[in-house]
């Protein structure tokens, strides 16, 4: 095990057996082996490194927003969560700015500092409770804007080191970046611009009364557990086939909104995967359409 090699990396934090489902939005999953938390990129890398020469498999975890992970726990997690300042903030030659921020950083306090500040841009993003790395790897987004559009650049962290690709470079499609092998996003700068403060408020108000109707925000659950297929929408099609409150065990599809499993308490990662399959096949029995799991699936099969 590689815990003492880690041990000797300056700024990090390091547990062992940590329980991982209280920190996912699902509360399921079980431990992690080695569980590390780098509190500099410097030490991210040097993470890394070690991990990689010890041949130990290693998840990253943001916010745990959009992930399901098995009970039997993983072997290792690499957090971002305490790599999150805000870095700079400069002008652009649009007229607009650029915001550095580190991947660790939470998306609703990111869009409360640029609100605050008349900086527009993010608010599609706003009731998305995943972290600025996560929301890059995931492409995060809502109808038909995703982040990819306000990237400027990611910088990309491995074991050998950092580099900064400009946003033109990167490769991304419906929630999903290419992240080079082996790496991870720890900076991203985002294209932001002036705008009037009451108009960006309203707006998020707008978004935000919308999401509370339409989602079952009170309930543990990871969003949406499917990709939307082209031209259509996964919560169609699950309601269509009349599968909303069907549950296994503690994972139930919701009433509020059809392509959100809930897990109304004590729900297992089988019992998810179970009712997965089962709205998988629901589906393609009646509407002849293939879903694909949007949610990160960490230690099963997917
Ligand atoms: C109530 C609710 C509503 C949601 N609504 C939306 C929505 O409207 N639109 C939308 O797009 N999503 C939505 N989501 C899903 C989720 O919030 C987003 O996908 C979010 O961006 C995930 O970020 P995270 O930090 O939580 O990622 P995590 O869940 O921690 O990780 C997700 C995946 O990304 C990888 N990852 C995370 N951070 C990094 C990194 N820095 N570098 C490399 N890989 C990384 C992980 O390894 C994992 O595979 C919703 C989720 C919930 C619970």
């Amino acid at each position: 095990m590689p815990f003492r090699d880690l041990a000797k990396i300056d700024g990090i934090e390091l547990f062992r057996d940590l329980p991982l489902a209280p920190l996912t939005t699902f509360r399921i999953g079980g431990r992690a082996k080695i569980f590390v938390r780098p509190r500099r990129i410097a030490a991210l890398e040097a993470a890394l490194a070690c991990l990689q020469d010890k041949g130990v498999a290693y998840k990253i975890l943001g916010r745990g927003s959009n992930l399901l992970i098995d009970d039997k726990g993983v072997e290792a997690v690499i957090s971002l969560a305490a790599l999150n300042a805000l870095r700079d903030l400069v002008p652009d030659e649009s007229g607009g700015s650029i915001l550095t921020v580190e991947a660790g950083h939470g998306l609703g306090r990111l869009i409360s500092w640029t609100s605050a500040r008349g900086l527009s841009g993010l608010e599609g993003l706003c009731g998305i409770p995943g972290s600025v790395g996560g929301a890059v790897k995931m492409n995060a987004g809502a109808g038909t804007w995703c982040i990819a559009h306000i990237l400027h650049s990611v910088c990309f962290t491995g074991p050998g080191g950092s580099c900064w690709v400009s946003g033109d470079r990167l490769e991304y499609g419906y929630r999903s970046l290419e992240v080079p092998s082996g790496a991870v996003v720890s900076m991203v700068r985002l294209r932001l611009f002036q705008k009037e403060r009451s108009s960006i408020y309203s707006e998020i108000r707008a978004l935000m009364k919308k999401r509370t109707k339409t989602q079952p925000l009170g309930r543990p659950s990871a969003g949406c557990i499917f990709k939307n297929p082209p031209g259509d929408s996964a919560g169609r099609l699950i309601d269509l086939c009349g599968l909303k409150g069907l549950a296994v065990g503690g994972a139930e599809v919701s009433f509020i909104h059809a392509n959100f499993i809930i897990n109304r308490g004590g729900a297992s990662s089988a019992d998810v995967i179970g009712l997965m399959d089962i709205v998988k096949d629901t589906v393609r029995s009646i509407t002849g359409i293939e879903l694909a799991p949007e949610v990160a699936i960490w230690g099963m099969r997917q």
